[in-house]
């Protein structure tokens, strides 16, 4: 069944057995009332014969019943011996008691009653005189008809049969139409989930009137939210194959360019052989940076826990830079402290490695950097400065997703050598490392890259491999 179907019949399962005991009270509270207000009734005419009865000078029961002689009411007296004494005239033809079973009961007792086609209630009374009090000196019977309780309770039935059918309807369609206007949106979810599926379209929105804050909203804001990640992810993989797809061929094609023309000359020329080791080695770092990140991405990568002096690995870094940057950029060390941290000193190479890289890298010709590295409260604070082209404000916030390139840099050929990876890589151990990686960027300026990382309190207690805490 449906989950309309199934809350309709909930609700009107509910709402029915509500009124179905309401209906039962309700009728029993009121058969009960006309019932006690007619015993009353019976209750002051018996008190009114009883008033009237006496044991004349012959010792024969005696009773007037003038004043009795309503059309409702019926009385008989028996005196013993089960002798009628005296009934009022509507009923001067029935020789029989009014309630044969109460004429044996010794106390005061209320019955209902079928006489012909008639139906009594009828209260029996053992008459028991002053001066006669250990004897019972005959009985009396009062009835009257129950017609008022009948029809009473034969209108409550009807109301209340007519009254809970109609609430029963009511409930069961206000709870169709409310399910039917709340899950109507739920359909619209399902229908373009299925069209992005069928059209492969993962830029289509679900639409949706009501307030966001409500259940469905928040579903259809979440399956938005998710849809957009998904347009996302799938963006960012499209880009990356790619961009994989241009860097593998580019220095394939030089390898390949480049064994030819040995093979042409006979000869292992040493410029070919530089330019194939070049290139073999930027397939190797972008295979190592792959593999990095997709171990990254499965959740665990080990990193060593140990005292790293961060001042000797920046120089060690700047070193190599150097001649990296040839006289093509100026490289210079502003302040350095002697700072330690607890960590992976590879990993936290890489670090630098990449940001001075890229500095290296995206600064032109006759351009300056700047590094340095201090300690600001308990932190300790890395700052890579260039005066390069800087990075576009929409590009930011980006700029450390995995595979992200600048437009400029996607679009350059031989001179940029990274694919997008280096500051996802960089983003990833800084983090894991409990610290943050933050740019500022102004176009035309330059770039600054500032690590902040936790400062080596003492030891480096766990030696040997940290676990990742991926964010
Ligand atoms: P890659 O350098 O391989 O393109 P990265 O992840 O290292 O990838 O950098 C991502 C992007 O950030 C680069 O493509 C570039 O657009 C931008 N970027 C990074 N560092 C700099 C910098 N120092 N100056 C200008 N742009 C930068």
């Amino acid at each position: 069944m449906s989950l309309r179907g199934r809350l309709t019949l909930l609700y009107t399962s509910i709402v029915g057995g509500i009124l179905l005991l309401l209906s039962v009270a309700v009728y029993y509270a009121v058969s009960q009332t006309v019932t006690h207000q007619l015993d009353d009734n019976l209750r002051l005419r018996a008190v009114t014969v009883y008033g009237d009865a006496h044991i004349d000078s012959s010792g024969k029961l005696n009773v007037a019943l003038p004043t009795l002689d309503l059309p409702d009411v019926f009385v008989q007296v028996w005196g013993r011996n089960n002798r009628l004494i005296v009934a009022s005239q509507n009923i001067s033809v029935l020789n029989r008691p009014l309630d044969a079973a109460g004429m044996q009961s010794s106390k005061p007792v209320w019955r209902d009653v079928a006489i012909v086609d008639a139906r009594l209630r009828v209260l029996t009374v053992p008459l028991v005189l002053d001066g006669h009090s250990d004897r019972q000196v005959g009985i009396l019977q009062v009835a009257t008809r129950m017609d008022v309780v009948n029809a009473t309770q034969q209108t409550l039935l009807e109301v209340l049969i007519i009254g809970t059918a109609v609430a029963i309807l009511a409930a069961g369609l206000a709870a169709w139409i409310s399910s039917l206007q709340a899950l109507h949106p739920l359909d619209n979810v399902t229908k373009t989930a299925l069209q992005i599926t069928s059209a492969d379209d993962l830029s289509r929105r679900i639409p949706y009137q009501g307030s966001p804050n409500d259940e469905v909203g928040q579903l259809v804001t979440a399956f938005n939210q998710t849809l957009s990640r998904l347009e996302n992810l799938f963006y960012t993989q499209r880009r990356f194959l790619a961009d994989v797809g241009h860097e593998l061929r580019t220095p394939l094609t030089v390898i390949k360019g480049n064994v030819g023309l040995m093979r042409k000359i006979k000869d292992f020329d040493e410029e070919s052989l530089v330019t194939i080791e070049d290139e073999v080695d930027r397939l190797t770092r972008m295979v190592g940076d792959l593999l990095l990140l997709a171990q990254a991405e499965s959740g665990k990568i080990p990193l060593a826990h140990d005292t790293v002096e961060l001042d000797t690995l920046l120089l060690e870094v700047l070193n190599q830079m150097r001649v990296l940057a040839h006289d093509r950029v100026q490289l210079s060390l502003g302040g350095i402290d002697q700072v330690l941290v607890c960590g992976d000193r590879d990993r936290l190479k890489q670090v630098v490695v990449n940001l001075l890289g890229n500095a290296i890298n995206y600064t032109p010709k006759g351009g300056e950097i700047m590094v340095a590295l201090g300690k600001v409260e308990e932190r300790a604070q890395l700052t890579v400065t260039d005066t390069g082209p800087g990075i576009p404000a929409e590009d930011l916030p980006h700029i450390f997703e995995r595979f992200y390139r600048g437009e400029k840099s996607r679009t350059r050929q031989r001179d940029g050598k990274g694919f997008g990876l280096g500051l996802s890589i960089a983003y990833w151990i800084v983090r894991n490392h409990g610290g943050r990686i933050e740019v500022k960027s102004s176009i035309g300026k330059g770039s600054t890259f500032v690590v902040w990382l936790p400062l080596a309190r003492g030891e480096c207690k766990e030696s040997g491999k940290m676990k990742d805490e991926t964010d």
